[in-house]
């Protein structure tokens, strides 16, 4: 049996069959800030999750907080997206500590971007200047340079960009620090599947979310209720109220130094690659971007090809030892931004998923607009718009037209 990353939540104190205001189903790094955000805000929450805490692909995830290197820069709404999801992290991980005592140390180094031959180079230049046209903070460094700050660098390497503001957390560490503080706020953790979502009927037509049944045949009843899920399906919804989340596989390595930290400062960038140093001589060596639904082998292949490249740029890798090889889904929408709001077409359903690669950077992010939208809070217009463009109703079918075109051959 895998060993626990985090402590086993208390037995649920809140019988099963007392409604709580929101139901929330999952406990990955999406459901959990949704739930401790509501707690705080004196809302009943119960959490259900077949798993302990963290156990899906939050468990996997590297904890890089990237919005320059992991959006495309000269796309508007996955920046305006991630830097909301930055913004928040300081205030979120200071609170988390506080509430959980278990502290959440933000790894503030930075990122390098590295190009290991002329075209990459090349790419990190043309980076490098749609970043200044967009006010971004970056800098381009010689090889020296880069070399100077990272002495483990290949001398191999091409070129690098700095780029100052991001930051890197370990998410096993968020987790733990989650599943601490949710029950010291009243939070109902409670183990078990979700087979379907029960709606009831509203009176004046339409439906509304009042709960879960559990694959156990337990029912939990509920004001609201939030889908967390990650990449995985949830039966019982109308079809207006789906969304279009697939997984998208990934794999990556957690490498060990056994003489502790300080081979590598910074988070390093490369091709479709990253090493992401933390604070205790682990190094996370990813990772792979595969559709292959919801298989999450390692396979030989993906681990050979992270390790070629990795090793071409800081050959010390060679030397560390192997701890872990991981897998996880990615849950992806179309566009590549979370669904984070009301479900269309049910009172009451609310979507917290598709966060694609920066549901880390994205957790305090959508714990505030899930507890806004829910408890009616006010909103900058600045959130206002990140709301809008994380909204699950951008992918409800359009409604039938009021009145159907009229077939070519009847017109006059
Ligand atoms: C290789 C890799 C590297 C990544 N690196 C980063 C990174 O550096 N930075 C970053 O920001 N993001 C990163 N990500 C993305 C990040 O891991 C995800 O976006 C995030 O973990 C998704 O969280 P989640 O809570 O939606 O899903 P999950 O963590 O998968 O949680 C979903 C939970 O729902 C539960 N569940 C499913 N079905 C049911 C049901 N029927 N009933 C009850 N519970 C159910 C599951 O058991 C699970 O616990 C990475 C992802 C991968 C794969």
């Amino acid at each position: 049996m895998r060993a626990r990353d985090t402590p086993v939540p208390a037995p649920s104190a809140l019988p099963a069959d007392r409604p709580t205001d929101v139901l929330v189903v999952g406990a990955g790094l999406a459901g959990l800030p949704v739930a401790l955000e509501l707690a705080r805000r004196g809302a009943s929450v119960r959490v259900v999750d077949p798993a302990d805490p963290g156990s899906g692909t939050s468990r996997v995830a590297a904890g890089m907080l990237a919005p320059v290197t992991e959006a495309e820069p000269d796309d508007p709404d996955h920046l305006a997206v991630g830097r909301a999801g930055l913004d928040r992290w300081a205030a979120f991980a200071a609170g988390l500590a506080a509430d959980s005592g278990v502290e959440v140390p933000l790894h503030a180094a930075g990122t390098l971007a590295l190009a290991r031959d002329r075209d990459e180079a090349e790419a990190l230049v043309r980076f490098a200047d749609v970043c200044g046209r967009f006010g971004l903070p970056v800098e381009r460094l010689l090889p020296s340079a880069a070399r100077r700050l990272e002495p483990a660098l290949a001398p191999t390497l091409r070129g690098a960009l700095s780029v100052p503001g991001d930051l890197a957390v370990d998410p096993r560490r968020v987790v733990a620090a989650l599943a601490a503080a949710l029950p010291a706020l009243g939070v109902d953790l409670v183990t078990g599947a979700v087979e379907r979502v029960l709606l009831g009927d509203l009176a004046g037509g339409g439906s509304r979310a009042t709960g879960a049944l559990l694959a156990d045949g337990r029912e939990l009843r509920a004001g609201a209720v939030v889908l967390a899920t990650g990449a995985h399906p949830v039966a019982g919804l109308p079809d207006a109220a789906r969304v279009p989340v697939r997984p998208v596989k990934g794999q990556l390595l957690v490498l060990r130094d056994p003489s502790g930290p300080g081979l590598v400062e910074r988070v390093l960038r490369f091709g479709h690659g990253y090493l992401v140093p933390r604070d205790d001589g682990r190094y996370v060596l990813g990772a792979t971007t595969e559709e292959r639904g919801f298989d999450v082998a390692t396979t030989a292949w993906a681990l050979h090809e992270l390790l070629r490249d990795g090793f071409e740029l800081v050959p010390g890798l060679l030397d560390l030892e192997v701890q872990e090889t991981l897998a996880g889904l990615r849950p992806t929408t179309p566009d590549a931004l979370p669904v984070v709001g009301p479900a269309a077409g049910v009172d009451g359903l609310w979507w917290a998923t598709g966060h694609h690669r920066n549901g880390v950077l994205l957790a305090p992010l959508t714990g505030l607009l899930v507890a806004d939208g829910l408890t009616g809070a006010s909103r900058t217009p600045a959130d206002e718009h990140v709301a809008s463009l994380v909204d699950p109703r951008r992918f409800a079918a359009p409604a039938a037209p009021l009145h159907p075109p009229v077939p070519e051959d009847a017109r006059a």
